[in-house]
């Protein structure tokens, strides 16, 4: 690979006292690295963050080949930069760039141009509590060309937005409707990728859920509608009768790096997670016997989010909120404490 070229902007732009809604705002610069076929990746740089040329007939406009990450810089009261896996971003994005026959990057190498980039933008990350530098790799099929095969030129870019606390008032159970019609993902299809096309599919229902006054939907597979999946763009888990469950992975459920790191999490405090199938009637079954304690979604965007309220078709089920007691608000405590650098990093996940 060629050393990273650096070109800095003449004009920075002026930081914001309250970081506004996620994602309105980016930083001055930006990684880019190009693909070739035959070239390989090459022409790494950190340049001003602009807007790009894109041929109308770039594949990507055409038949959304294009996948993408998210992660968070964290500040610590010392002024420290932390982030929190991200080489498990990375490895997950070239296991999404797999499915989506894009060529694999070289993650130490792009690690190393996300660590210079960040260095230069250290200013920019927030240090009010809760808030953070939101990360967004991504790649895009760049070759203009309208017939359907994979793209012989790629562009992989890492842009960068301050944003705000998630929960600027502490945790907040959220009110969720079980999709009944609309499916997010299918096992053999690109559920467990985190591409641009899932996401397209995912807009509709949580549309609609919106409108009737729920903040996401949850998500049951794509074939039978019985199994249990995800919450909006989170893992999803349950306590049931004392056992902490959560779907397995079966192909069309992302493998979120929060999920992962809240199993190893439990473990370590002693506490089993059994990944295995779900079913919604399980889930409201236990519900009517009272032993549905919790359910919360795991993403990096929330880290935890507690469901408050489950409507099932004609079913509203209303989960109590232990808040401190439970595994949910352990957990939430424990990580974000993790990332902002308040609790020691015994599990190596700080970089
Ligand atoms: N599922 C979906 C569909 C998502 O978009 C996300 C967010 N990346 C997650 C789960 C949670 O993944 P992570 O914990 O890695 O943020």
């Amino acid at each position: 690979m060629q050393e990273l070229k650096i070109i800095k902007s003449t004009t920075l732009k002026d930081k914001p006292e309250q970081v506004g809604d996620f994602g309105t705002i980016f930083t001055d610069h930006m990684f880019v690295l190009d693909y070739e076929e035959g070239k390989g990746w090459h022409n790494p740089v950190i340049e001003p963050y602009q807007p790009m040329l894109v041929d109308p007939a770039s594949a990507i406009l055409h038949y959304g080949q294009g996948i993408f990450e998210g992660m968070k810089a964290y500040k610590t009261n010392d002024g420290l930069v932390q982030l929190f896996r991200p080489r498990d971003n990375f490895l997950r994005l070239n296991r999404s760039a797999e499915r989506l026959c894009i060529p694999q990057i070289d993650v130490d190498f792009v690690l190393e141009c996300l660590n210079k980039l960040i260095e230069l933008e250290s200013e920019w990350i927030p240090t009010k509590e809760g808030t953070s530098l939101y990360i967004r790799p991504y790649i895009v099929a760049t070759e203009s060309f309208l017939g359907v095969r994979p793209s012989h030129k790629y562009k992989l870019f890492i842009i960068l937005s301050p944003v705000g606390a998630y929960y600027p008032e502490g945790l907040k159970p959220v009110k969720i409707l079980v999709e009944d019609k609309f499916v997010r993902a299918v096992a053999g299809g690109l559920g467990e990728a985190k591409t641009m096309a899932n996401y397209a599919a995912s807009l509709l229902a949580a549309q609609e859920a919106k409108s009737k006054g729920f903040s996401q939907v949850l998500w049951l597979d794509g074939v039978n509608l019985k199994y249990v999946e995800e919450v909006g763009t989170m893992n999803i888990f349950f306590k049931i009768n004392g056992e902490i469950i959560t779907p397995a992975l079966n192909g069309s459920i992302l493998p979120g790096i929060t999920r992962d790191s809240v199993i190893k999490v439990l473990k370590s405090w002693g506490l089993t997670v059994n990944e295995r199938k779900i079913s919604i009637d399980e889930v409201v079954e236990a519900f009517d016997n009272e032993l549905l304690e919790e359910a919360f979604g795991t993403g990096t965007a929330a880290v935890i989010s507690p469901v408050g309220i489950l409507q099932y078709k004609d079913k509203k089920m209303e989960l109590k909120d232990f808040e401190s007691d439970s595994i949910a608000h352990k957990l939430y405590d424990f990580i974000t404490k993790l990332q902002y650098g308040k609790e020691n990093d015994t599990f190596d996940w700080i970089k």
